[in-house]
């Protein structure tokens, strides 16, 4: 159908999803990873004589080596935390498209300038201020109270890089915990949302700009880690509408095409606040897999192939999501397994493993979909599901 090649950075379970949604498009998509037995991977075989798939996503030689030896058409991420910078050279040589452009990436990479970008074009965030210092820390504690939320302004994800702040006792030992070599610039602080739930919105961008949204659903964090995702969202019809032009506002204002995951908080007082954006396929949805038309990984390939964005409305009335995260505190392969295989009884439910070969706790191993006619139905099937031992409860 469609000659261009993609090239992915990074070969996770997000890489792994694109390939399958691709090779049903009849488009062919490499990806650079370190790890030669990466989700991803499995599902391409051997790389063609003479092309490299090994070699590091942060490296921007391996990243130069990747997009000439397997010549790539278009080049796209599965993970933010990528050099930028060479990519802007590649696109600069005329060597590669970049989807979405680096300067998306870059602005992403870092939580403090994605708050910038996002206040400066009129997107509702949370209030937040720079803390280069613990005393800094402390008087913004006196002026905003507590508690608050101090966050990692790079590298984050699974919330690794956010603490809590409740008590003036935890400032320094917050502050030490995220920033053990006390740099100026690597923390934020957040004022906390005290939200009623989260939501989250798929947006897809083409190359011409136009943005769709797929439904708004809510997103349930388990120790900070997304767990369950319900769609659409069990909210008042205007609150979910707004929440989509939210999203839409925000991905409206960044450059490149692309799907991206918009996470957002509700508040008691009605108010939207975007939380973060995310330039890729997005685990909120992964629910689109089975529930609607196009999945985000389809639209995702289409738009970086040229082919028009596909229809984002659910084909079924209520959906869910639940992740098969290793089990705490250690993790066990054949456990988890053994769980997920044991859930595909449960009617309406689609299994999705990722073919990870070593479970830590929390990491997520695969997620299955569930879809229903009713939402009671829903209630019962996601009952069933989360009776079965899948790793989700402490
Ligand atoms: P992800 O895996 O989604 O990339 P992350 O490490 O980037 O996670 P965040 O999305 O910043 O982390 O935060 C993780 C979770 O922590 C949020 O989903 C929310 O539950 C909570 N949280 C984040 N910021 C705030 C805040 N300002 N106030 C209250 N809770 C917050
Ligand atoms: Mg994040
Ligand atoms: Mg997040």
């Amino acid at each position: 159908m469609n000659s261009r090649r993609i090239g992915v950075l990074g070969g996770g379970q997000l890489g792994r999803m694109l390939i399958e949604s691709a090779h049903r498009l009849n488009v062919s998509v490499v990806c650079l990873d370190s790890d030669p037995a990466t989700p991803a991977k499995q599902l391409l075989g051997p790389p063609v004589a003479g092309t490299i798939d090994c070699g590091a996503f942060s490296n921007a030689a391996d990243i130069r080596k990747f997009v000439s030896q397997s010549k790539i058409d278009v080049l796209t991420v599965e993970i933010e935390h990528v050099d930028t910078h060479v990519l802007d050279e590649l696109e600069a040589e005329g060597k590669v498209e970049v989807h979405p452009a680096p300067s998306t990436i870059r602005v992403i990479q870092d939580k403090f300038a994605q708050k910038e970008h996002l206040t400066k074009h009129g997107v509702p965030t949370s209030k937040y201020a720079p803390v280069p210092s613990v005393e800094s820390l402390q008087s913004l504690a006196k002026e905003w109270g507590l508690p608050l939320m101090l966050k990692s302004k790079r590298w984050a994800y699974d919330g690794r890089g956010n603490y809590a702040v409740h008590s003036e006792e935890d400032i320094a030992k917050a502050y030490e915990t995220l920033n053990p070599k006390a740099d100026p610039e690597a923390l934020y602080a957040e004022a906390w949302c005290p939200f009623e739930r989260e939501l989250a919105v798929m947006v897809v961008r083409d190359r011409q700009g136009h943005v769709v949204a797929y439904p708004t659903v809510e997103t349930v964090h388990t120790r900070n880690i997304c767990h369950v995702v319900v769609a659409p969202a069990q909210i008042d019809g205007l609150l979910a509408a707004r929440a989509q032009e939210v999203a839409k506002m925000a991905v409206a204002s960044l450059s490149g095409a692309g799907i991206f995951g918009v996470e957002m908080f509700y508040l008691a007082s009605g108010e939207i606040l975007l939380n973060e954006i995310a330039p890729r396929p997005h685990n909120s949805g992964h629910y689109t897999q089975d529930a609607c038309n196009t999945s985000q990984f389809e639209n995702h390939v289409r738009v970086l192939a040229g082919l028009p964005i596909g229809s984002t409305d659910l084909k079924v009335p209520y959906a869910a999501m639940l992740n098969i995260l290793g089990h705490v505190p250690m993790g066990d392969l054949q456990r988890t397994l053994a769980s997920a295989h044991a859930s595909v009884t449960v009617p309406g439910s689609t299994v999705h493993l990722y073919g990870k070969p070593g479970c830590r706790a929390d990491r997520k191993m695969g997620h299955i979909n569930l879809v229903a006619q009713t939402f009671p139905e829903l209630q019962s099937r996601m009952a069933q599901l989360l009776a079965a031992d899948l790793g989700v409860s402490v």
